[in-house]
Order: structure tokens, then C-alpha cells, then sequence
């Protein structure tokens, strides 16, 4: 037996080896391996058993170690794993890495634990006999009898005061079995949720729900590969529809997995599924970056295995070795965080997509502002499209009031934070103990400081960004490389003192609050504040629990979380997501408005939304104020098309970056004018031109962009041509494919 092995040792080419006889019977396509590469060994993973080495046989090394019994990839994860290669131009060692959890890959042993259980009944004739002639070993047998489980054995041996002769006895004789088990280490074990109270019973579907629940039933039943779109307005229940969905497809005996795209989420679904699972005994597994390696491993472990069937978690959740999958669940299928910022530059809800397509399992998507990638499939007859377009209970969407900040600050004369329709309200709202969300979309104070009498805006050393003043500890700070400088008095460059704060971040908001609502408690939540661990836990919490009465945040709480007795949201900058050199900008801005205003209200109370912007005439908060998703999508894609943009071409984005911006500029000319030879019509190319941001930690970069409807061929060509061209040393390059944000 002859193995193909991809190496992960830091190169990328399939190595062959010889398997001993002893672990003939135990190896398979996706399993960790040791094996000798010179004189040391290495971790890979076998990627074909039945290989054709290009090198005799007798020269081979053999296959030194197992390091799990189960495969890290299943058959159709190896698939996947090779379609990431080709499609994201990824190496396959970069892939595997991404695809397998570390503590995996590092193959640390699960701690063990003894067991014991009864191995047969006994008949009455032969338990007198066992009670008289050996007393002991008859009450251990009567205590596992009454037990439903296997029982550890050190807590048996002391709870009945006995010693391990006596087992040892009884498991010669045959009468019980020991066994080795892993000890669990459960994430979440201690049941958080945020608070929320979670229902076991389920709840009677509503008419909309129903008939989702049946469309989805339908493809389920098929047993085939197809994608299904929830639309679903914000507080319809999309989160029932996706626990039906799970349920049955636990029922049949299939395995589920369930994509939020924050980690931040987790608990919360987590809990939900916990606690309409759980009693029927199915196991749900968290997966994701911020558990211990134990908890990982063994989450690992009881998938593999096949003992857990459903799997809770961020992006690369949709890696989790699972069998017989039936169903992969996206909630959030807009969500640009579902696309990973470093190699393999992946996007989890298309790698969803694709592996339910290589498993033959269903892809559930749900949004309430689905992405126009998503719309464009369902109108090209791809996905089926589900929709609901109630709240629950017939709960009102909020009143969204949009506030022209020009004619604030016209009536001010001068810079204002909170409008005073915001403030009004903000008052109301608290005086009826309701409480209130503010988003602000940039941590810190004020964006950038500008000198009244040269004009000077202050930038960061390293990156051509404006550096952001932190008024708690007066310092400005650059929020791509995080270099910080403390804050000036005076210009840096004229010396004058008349330095004007502009723009608006979270601290600034918190102050203008505390000013109108001195009585109000207050919480600022945002990259600034959550550097501690639990404390973005106890934040959600304690306002759930009603201990504070107004949040201030980032996006980073804008996302999927529900509060029902929030019944004001204010989007205090509205325009910060809309001027951005991004053609989803508009997109962006469409689905953070919506996104936000459903937040409120959810509970039962009605709840309203304030929404502060110099451009109140635009498209994006006009539709969204209405909540005309469909009216947005039909205006949006017209100009995507006329632009050819995605979703009607991919995109793909190359990065030239160093230090020398003559150099980039000369080798990026010299690059496309290659591609440009190569690839011909199969390809538009734009640039290359600076970066929006020319420079960041010192690097200079250059970009250029490729449109294509043949991405596969492109992205194979343009690898194929970046390992034959000559690049200097100090120049970095990357490609990434369907980037998600090009600033
Ligand atoms: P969405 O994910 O669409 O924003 P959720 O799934 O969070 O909405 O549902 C909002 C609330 O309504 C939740 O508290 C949920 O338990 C509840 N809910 C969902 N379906 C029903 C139903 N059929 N009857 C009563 N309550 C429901
Ligand atoms: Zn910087």
C-alpha cells in the first residue's frame, strides 16, 4: 500500500509513502500522519491511499504513526479542500491548516478516563450465586445496572467504598466491561446564553414559518444538493425555521451544521439549540478560534466520531468532520466577516454552499438583507427563495425618522453630536425605564484633527491614514498599524492652538450622552473596552438584564443579538459605511441600517429608529426607511450591471505591496502587461493604480483589479504566471478572489 501525503512542513508537494502492515487496516483517505521527511518527522495528511509514486518503490519511506482514529477530512471536505486550492489560489498546506483545528494537528492526547458499565444481564439463578459467593461484586454489578450510562470508574470504586480487584473481577469474569473515554471538556458547559431565557418547547410556526418550514422540508427529502434563501424581515423567526430544519434533519439520522459569522453569536444559538436538543440526547459542538485547545479537540473528537451530529459556529465551522451531512445553515448569508482575511482567502458562506453541493446536502441561507450575490442567484433560478415578511406575533417594524444633520448644524452653528429629534427621544425613552442602543461605526473620539489656520491633518508615520484622537487616554492612535503618539495641544506643524477635533467616534458619543442623560447608566462597547475576555459577556448580560440602560457600540453589536426591551436605536453616522471607494457601499449601508433598526422594538413594545446623515436624499437610507428591500435590490443590481460588476462578473484583487513605491509601480506595469498576453479576452483588467490607501505600516501598495466570468480559468492562469515571473524580493503580492473589501 502505497500513500499520496500533503506534507505540512511548510511546502507544497504530494510525497509518497509505504504503510507497515500494522496500520494497513486503520489508514484512510484524510487522516493525520506522522512521517519522516530527511531526518525528521513530520505532520501530513494522506491524500490518496491507492498512489502511483513517481519514484521505485524500495526507495520510499514508510508512514511512521496515526495520530487520530478518525479522518480530519471526510471524503467530501478532501474535495473541497482541492477545489480551495485551485479556487482561491491558495497553497494546499495554507488550506489544510485552515480547514483542521490546530489542536488537532498537533494530535495532543485526549485525556482518558476508565469506565465501567455491565457487560450482560444476569439471570436470577446466577445473581444469587454472585450475591453469595462474592457480596462485593454483586452491589458494584446492582449499582451499573441501575445506571444509564457508563459510569467513571474511580467515582464508583470510592462512592461504594470498594477497590479495583473487585471490578477487575467482575470485568474478568465477563459480567462488566471497562472501557477508555475521553473526558469532556463541554464549551458552555455552564449553560450562558446572555441570559435569555431559552424555551425548550417549541413554539406553534406561524403560516409564513410553515410554509418555509415545508420548502426546505421538500429539498431535505429529496436527499439531494440545493440552496434555499431565507428573506426574512428582522424578528420573523428565521431562527425557528433553522432549528426545524436541524430537527429534522437529526431525526434522519444526519448531521447539521450551523454558521453564525461572529464568535460573539455563538452562546447565544448555542443555547438555543442546547436547549431544544438536549433532552433527546444530541450533543451540540462549538467550534470556533477562541476555545482552549482541550475543548477543541474534544468537540473534534465527538464529531469525527459520529456522536455529535449538529456543530455550532464562526466560519470555520463549516470544515467540522461530519457524517452523512444533510443540512448547513448560514445565518447572517450577508455578512462580510463570513470572508477570512488572510490565505486561504475564503468565503464561508460559498465554501457552504459548495460543500452541500460535493455532499449532496441542503444550504440554508438566511438574511434580512440578503446579499445581491444571493439575489442574483435566486433570479437566475439557482436558489429557491423563502421568504417572511411578518415579525412575529404581527409585531411592527420601527419607525425610522431620518434626520438631515445640515440643517442641525445650521441651527447650531457648529458641530453636533446627538440631533435634538435623537436627544428627544432618548429622554422619552428613558424616562419609560425602555432602553436605548447607539451605533457609531469608529471607535475613539473624533476622527481626525484638522489645524483651523494651516490646514494640517495630523496622519500616522507608517500608514496614509488621518490618526484618531482617544480622549480617555489623550492620545492619537492609527487604527490600521496601531502606532499612537500623545495628543497634541498645539499643531505639530504651525504650532497654532486652534486644533479642531472632526468627525465622530464612540467616546465622543458617550460624552454627548452623559451630558444629556447625566442619571442614565451607560456602557461603551467597542474594540477599545473589550480587551478583556469576559467582559463582552457580562456587558450583553447585564444589559439584558436591564443593569444598563443605554449601549453605545461599534457595529460589533449590531449583529443578530436580541433585546426585547430596546425600543430606541439611534445610527448616530450614518454616512461613515456610504464614502468608501467600495462599489458595495451602498449595499453596506442598505444592510447596517436595516440591520440596526432591527434591533428595536422586539419585545413588546414598538420601537423606533433615529438615523443621523448629510445625505438624507440617498438611495440606500431611503429604501431602507421604507423598508423596500426589493426596490433597493432592483436599483442596485441595474447599476452593478451596467458596470459589469459583481454580482454579474467576479472580481478578483491583486495587491502589490513594499517598500520601494517606484519598484511596485514598475514590477505591478511590467505584471499586467504579462497577464494581458496571457489571458487575452478572458479577463478585464484595471490598474495598476495606488491603493486607496497608498500606504499602510510603511508598505506602499498597488492594486489591480481582474473582472472575469471564468474565474476558475483566471485564478489557475494567474498562478500559473506569478511562479514563472521574476518578482524582486521586497515585493509582496496577493491575490484575493471575491474580496469583500477593497479599501
Ligand atoms: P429573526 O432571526 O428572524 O430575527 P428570531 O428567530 O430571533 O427572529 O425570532 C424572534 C423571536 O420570536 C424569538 O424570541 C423567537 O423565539 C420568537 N418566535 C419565533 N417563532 C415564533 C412563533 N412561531 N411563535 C412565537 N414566537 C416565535
Ligand atoms: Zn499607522
Amino acid at each position: 500500500m502505497i500513500v499520496g501525503v500533503q506534507p505540512l512542513a511548510g511546502f507544497d508537494k504530494l510525497l509518497h509513502y509505504r504503510v507497515p502492515e500494522a496500520l494497513r487496516a486503520h489508514l484512510r483517505p484524510g487522516q493525520l500522519v506522522r512521517i519522516p521527511i530527511v531526518n525528521r518527522q513530520h505532520l501530513g495528511l494522506v491524500l490518496e491511499t491507492d498512489a502511483v509514486p513517481d519514484v521505485p518503490v524500495e526507495k520510499l519511506k514508510s508512514v511512521s504513526g496515526i495520530l487520530h482514529d478518525y479522518p480530519a477530512l471526510t471524503p467530501d471536505l478532501l474535495d473541497l479542500a482541492r477545489w480551495m486550492h485551485g479556487y482561491y489560489a491558495a497553497r494546499m498546506e495554507a488550506v489544510l491548516e485552515a480547514m483542521i483545528p490546530a489542536a488537532v494537528r498537533d494530535g495532543a492526547r485526549l485525556k482518558q478516563e476508565k469506565y465501567l458499565a455491565p457487560a450482560r444481564a444476569l439471570t436470577p439463578d446466577e445473581h444469587a450465586a454472585l450475591a453469595r459467593k462474592a457480596p462485593k461484586q454483586a452491589r458494584l454489578y446492582d449499582f451499573l445496572k441501575q445506571q444509564f450510562h457508563p459510569v467513571k470508574k474511580s467515582l464508583v470504586l470510592s462512592r461504594l467504598d470498594t477497590t479495583a480487584a473487585v471490578a477487575a473481577a467482575l470485568v474478568k469474569n465477563g459480567l462488566v466491561r471497562e472501557e477508555a473515554r475521553h473526558v469532556e471538556r463541554v464549551a458552555y458547559a455552564d449553560g450562558w446564553s446572555g441570559g435569555e431565557v431559552v424555551a425548550a418547547q417549541p413554539p406553534k410556526l406561524n403560516e409564513e414559518q410553515s410554509a418555509v418550514v415545508g420548502s426546505v422540508s421538500g429539498s431535505l427529502a429529496k436527499g439531494k444538493f440545493a440552496v434555499h434563501l431565507l428573506h426574512g424581515v428582522t424578528g420573523s423567526g428565521k431562527t425557528e425555521v433553522y432549528l426545524r430544519a436541524v430537527e429534522e434533519v437529526l431525526a434522519a439520522g444526519g448531521s447539521a451544521i450551523y454558521l453564525v459569522p461572529e464568535v460573539a453569536l455563538t452562546p447565544q444559538t448555542v443555547a438555543r439549540l442546547r436547549g431544544r436538543f438536549e433532552a433527546a440526547g444530541h450533543q451540540t459542538v462549538v467550534w470556533h478560534s477562541h476555545l482552549s485547545e482541550g475543548e477543541r479537540l474534544d468537540g473534534w473528537t465527538a464529531l469525527a466520531s459520529g456522536r455529535a451530529r449538529v456543530v455550532v459556529g464562526a466560519r470555520s465551522a463549516v470544515f467540522a468532520p461530519v457524517h452523512n451531512l444533510r443540512l448547513i445553515v448560514v445565518d447572517e448569508e450577508h455578512e462580510p466577516a463570513y470572508k477570512q482575511d488572510e490565505t486561504p482567502r475564503y468565503h464561508g458562506r460559498d465554501v457552504a454552499v459548495y460543500r452541500a453541493k460535493l455532499a449532496g446536502a441542503v444550504c440554508l441561507l438566511g438574511s434580512a438583507t440578503p446579499s445581491l450575490e444571493s439575489v442574483a442567484n435566486v433570479r437566475a433560478g439557482k436558489y429557491h427563495l423563502n421568504t417572511l415578511t411578518k415579525r412575529v406575533d404581527d409585531k411592527q417594524l420601527p419607525d425610522i425618522h431620518v434626520v438631515d444633520m445640515r440643517v442641525e448644524i445650521m441651527r447650531t452653528r457648529g458641530m453636533v453630536t446627538l440631533s435634538r429629534l435623537l436627544v428627544d427621544h432618548m429622554h422619552r425613552r428613558f424616562e419609560r425605564k425602555e432602553q436605548i442602543i447607539l451605533f457609531i461605526n469608529r471607535r475613539g473620539y473624533s476622527s481626525s484633527m484638522l489645524c483651523r489656520k494651516c490646514g494640517h491633518v495630523e496622519e500616522c508615520p507608517h500608514c496614509s491614514v488621518a490618526m484618531t484622537y482617544h480622549r480617555a487616554d489623550e492620545t492619537l492612535k492609527c487604527h490600521l498599524c496601531g502606532h499612537q503618539r500623545g495628543a497634541p495641544a498645539v499643531c505639530p506643524k504651525c504650532a497654532a492652538p486652534d486644533i479642531r477635533w472632526r468627525g465622530l467616534g464612540t467616546q465622543r458619543v458617550e460624552e454627548a450622552v452623559r451630558r444629556v442623560l447625566p442619571r442614565a447608566r451607560l456602557e461603551r462597547m467597542d474594540t477599545d473596552t473589550m480587551s478583556k475576555k469576559h467582559r463582552f459577556r457580562q456587558i450583553l448580560s447585564d444589559f439584558r438584564a436591564g443593569k444598563i440602560d443605554i449601549l453605545i457600540g461599534t457595529q460589533m453589536i449590531g449583529k443578530g443579538l436580541d433585546f426585547p426591551n430596546v425600543t430606541l436605536v439611534g445610527l448616530v453616522d450614518a454616512d461613515l459605511s456610504m464614502h468608501v471607494p467600495d462599489f458595495r457601499a451602498n449595499e453596506r449601508t442598505f444592510q447596517l441600517l436595516v440591520q440596526v433598526a432591527g434591533r428595536a422594538g422586539r419585545g413588546d413594545r414598538a420601537g423606533e429608529v433615529v438615523v443621523q446623515t448629510f445625505t438624507p436624499q440617498s438611495g440606500a437610507i431611503q429604501f431602507a426607511r421604507h423598508a423596500d428591500f426589493n426596490g433597493f435590490a432592483d436599483t442596485e443590481l441595474a447599476m452593478r450591471k451596467s458596470f459589469q460588476y459583481p454580482p454579474y462578473r467576479h472580481l478578483i484583487h491583486h495587491l502589490f505591496r513594499g517598500p520601494n513605491p517606484e519598484k511596485i509601480k514598475f514590477y505591478s506595469e511590467h505584471w499586467v502587461k504579462k497577464v494581458e498576453a496571457a489571458l487575452g479576452n478572458a479577463v478585464e483588467i484595471r490598474g495598476p493604480s495606488a491603493a486607496p490607501i497608498e500606504k499602510v505600516k510603511d508598505e506602499y501598495r498597488y492594486q489591480v483589479w481582474y473582472f472575469t466570468h471564468r474565474t476558475q480559468k483566471v485564478v489557475t492562469e494567474l498562478v500559473k504566471l506569478q511562479s514563472e515571473f521574476a518578482w524582486p524580493e521586497d515585493v509582496t503580492q496577493v491575490l484575493d478572489v471575491d474580496p469583500m473589501s477593497l479599501v
